[in-house]
């Protein structure tokens, strides 16, 4: 190693800049987060430094460094994108005893400078000895995308209870209280009630842990999205990263479930036709058993939770029983659909609204609107419709919708096995049955894919007339 990291305390100290371009403007940027007295030399500064000087948060002299500009500095930052005018600005510093760093030029620094993320008081500063900065931005991404942009805050509401904290006992149970709190609670209270909120939920947690050894487990409801991880939240995948036990769905795919803990315990808890059933009440006993154990469970949905996924019910049963829980909502299979066909669920002067129906309920094929989802233009995502396809096509000729209604359906919508057929009402279930759709599918009634949208707009309209 042969930079050593250290943060340095810039508060009422002097740091130098000589240069004020694009490539100082960003160095300022990150300087002006602290409480530094900035002075920047140059002689054409870019707007935006200017402007920053007239707002006093810097000092600007346009004009070259000269030697005395560098006096009582710390830090002396050579950015004038001109190597001689560096050296020169490097020189100035090094003898007025800054530490100097000249961008880009590893060997002419003293110091360099890391990729940082920024969660005020906590960052993190990333380094390769000037090795591989595009490396250091990928690690710096992915840090970014780990660390929740309320963290920062949270560390300043954690920090000022500390003291308070104290009265629960060291050690495990300790620890077990800042984890919930910044994991968990923390950022689940800052969103729904801001800075104050969060606070409270400080002082409930450590008046709890005072009381337990032992936490209160949680539950969080997850959206999984419809199958493929990258459709996963950032939230969704932190829940996941700290679950103690996972309770999912059929629908949700391995490749989702492997982003959980390896020590943590997996359930499904699907109704497989012919396996092992789950009730409804079974699944909600098990949510309760393990969060009154103590245990962080997260109840893996597909798609949205709120969408066919008897939420509701689950919510009363968790109420219950005097648990709390939170809600990550996740991408519904009809949003992942409509991107797999390029289309947009809503259009001006087509349909100013869009339905979600299901067309199975616990009576069997679903009833709907049917009068108003057989008016040209209407659009609906139908769930569990490819059972109910043939019955649809019925009910919806009947209420006096064209056989040309476009319907398409998308198979398995973001995931490997994703298949699309674009069909008409009239040709619905043959069509279904003949490209074999079995799996989760969404029809989509009154959409016709955006390629075949666009063969149509393209034919002369003779041609469309013909169709
Ligand atoms: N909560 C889920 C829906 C659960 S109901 C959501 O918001 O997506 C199950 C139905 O969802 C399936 O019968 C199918 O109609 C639809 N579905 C789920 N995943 C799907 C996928 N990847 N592609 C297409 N349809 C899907």
């Amino acid at each position: 190693m042969r930079h050593f990291p250290v943060f340095v305390d810039l508060r009422g100290q002097r740091v130098v800049v000589s240069g004020a371009g694009e490539m100082a403007a960003a160095k300022l940027r990150l300087l002006m987060k602290t409480e530094a007295e900035i002075a920047v030399f140059a002689s054409n500064p870019a707007d935006i430094v200017a402007a920053w000087a007239a707002e006093d948060r810097i000092s600007l002299h346009t004009r070259p460094i000269a030697d005395g500009d560098a006096t009582g500095a710390r830090l002396l930052y050579a950015i004038n994108q001109d190597a001689a005018e560096d050296a020169r600005a490097a020189a100035i510093g090094r003898s007025a005893g800054a530490l100097v760093n000249v961008v880009d030029d590893l060997e002419g620094s003293q110091f360099i400078s890391p990729a940082i993320v920024d969660r005020d008081p906590v960052t993190v500063a990333i380094g390769t000895e000037g090795a591989a900065p595009v490396l250091a931005r990928s690690i710096k991404a992915q840090i970014e995308e780990l660390l929740g942009t309320s963290l920062g805050v949270l560390a300043r509401i954690g920090q000022g209870l500390r003291g308070a904290a104290r009265a629960v006992m060291f050690g495990d149970p300790r620890r077990r209280l800042w984890e919930t709190f910044y994991e968990d609670v923390g950022p689940a209270a800052l969103r729904d009630g801001g800075e104050a909120a969060a606070m409270a939920a400080l002082d409930r947690l450590i008046a709890e842990h005072r009381l337990e050894d032992r936490p209160r487990g949680r539950v969080t409801i997850v959206g999984a999205g419809p199958g493929d991880p990258d459709l996963l939240t950032l939230r969704a995948r932190r829940a996941l990263h700290r679950a103690d036990v996972v309770i999912h769905d059929r629908l949700v795919p391995g490749e989702v479930l492997e982003l959980a803990r390896r020590e943590a315990v997996i359930v499904e808890v699907g109704k497989e036709p012919g396996g092992p059933s789950w009730s409804q009440e079974d699944i909600n006993a098990l949510m309760v058993e393990h969060a009154s154990g103590g245990a962080q469970v997260v109840r893996l949905k597909s798609g949205d939770p709120g969408i066919y996924g008897r939420l509701d019910e689950e919510l009363d049963a968790l109420d219950a029983a005097g648990i709390a829980y939170e809600i990550v909502p996740g991408v519904t299979a009809a949003l992942a659909a409509a991107a797999a066909i390029k289309v947009s669920l809503t259009r001006r002067h087509r349909n100013s609204g869009m339905r979600l129906l299901t067309g199975q309920d616990i009576g069997g094929f679903a009833e709907h609107d049917w009068h108003g989802l057989a008016r040209p233009g209407a659009v609906a995502a139908v769930y569990m419709g490819v059972r109910a396809a043939r019955f649809l096509q019925g009910r919806l000729m009947i209420h006096g919708a064209s056989a040309d209604m476009p319907v398409t359906a998308v198979e398995n919508a973001a995931r490997a096995t994703q298949k699309v057929v674009a069909t008409s009402l009239g040709r619905l279930a043959e069509a279904l049955a003949d490209n074999g759709v079995a799996g989760p599918a969404i029809l989509f009634l009154g959409l016709a894919p955006r390629a075949a949208l666009a063969e149509v707009e393209r034919l002369p309209a003779q041609a469309v007339g013909a169709h």
